[in-house]
């Protein structure tokens, strides 16, 4: 999970007249999640489509006076939209990259998505949203396992000049908008150390 930038809402008509799904508006969230699940940093339309997530489920029993707030819309991918579901916890909310930095609640160790600081909010998080499940620790071991082969390429090259331009070029990887780029971060971090 990463820091998501919210943009300001294009079409609040819609969402006036009842209408959570606009297209105007869900492509300005998907832009602004570079088309990334703001749960598992997995490229959406790579896998399936996209799904309007209410971070505070709009479920009668819920929040329903916030299914059509902005505030509460975040862009996900099905597999996390469905196991969060209507789970939501009011005295341990989950971690919202919207107006939180997920930095400071998670660590990554290799493909394994870890609680900082003991902090029960992301334990609850990883739990209901699933965040070590099996097919996304599999994606995300391809993509360190990737990254890890260019990193060895960088150091075995002779050529210091060579070396450090790759290793700069290996630093884009984990830019946002990059697909896990939380634990390629942290990868490169552990080599620069
Ligand atoms: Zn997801």
């Amino acid at each position: 999970m990463i820091k998501i930038l919210r943009p300001e809402c294009p079409y609040p008509v819609a969402l006036q007249n009842g209408n959570y799904k606009h297209h105007l508006n869900k492509d300005a969230l998907k832009k602004a999640n570079f088309d990334k699940c703001m749960y598992c940093e997995s490229k959406i339309s790579q896998i399936d489509f996209a799904h309007i997530e209410h971070f505070k489920p709009k479920a009668e029993n819920k929040f329903p006076e916030l299914e059509f707030v902005w505030d509460n819309l975040g862009y996900a991918c099905p597999k996390c939209n469905n196991a969060k579901s209507d789970k939501f916890h009011n005295d341990t909310q989950y971690i919202d990259p919207y107006s939180e930095n997920p930095t400071d609640y998670f660590f990554a160790a290799g493909a394994l998505l870890l609680i900082k600081n003991g902090s029960e909010r992301s334990e609850i998080s990883i739990r209901d949203i699933e965040l070590n499940r099996p097919e996304l620790l599999e994606r995300r071991l391809d993509k360190i396992t990737e990254i890890q082969k260019s990193i060895n390429a960088c150091y075995r090259t002779t050529n210091e000049a060579l070396k450090t331009a790759a290793l700069n070029e290996l630093e884009l990887e984990s830019s946002t908008e990059k697909e896990y780029s939380f634990f390629i971060a942290a990868l490169l971090k552990a080599h620069a150390a």
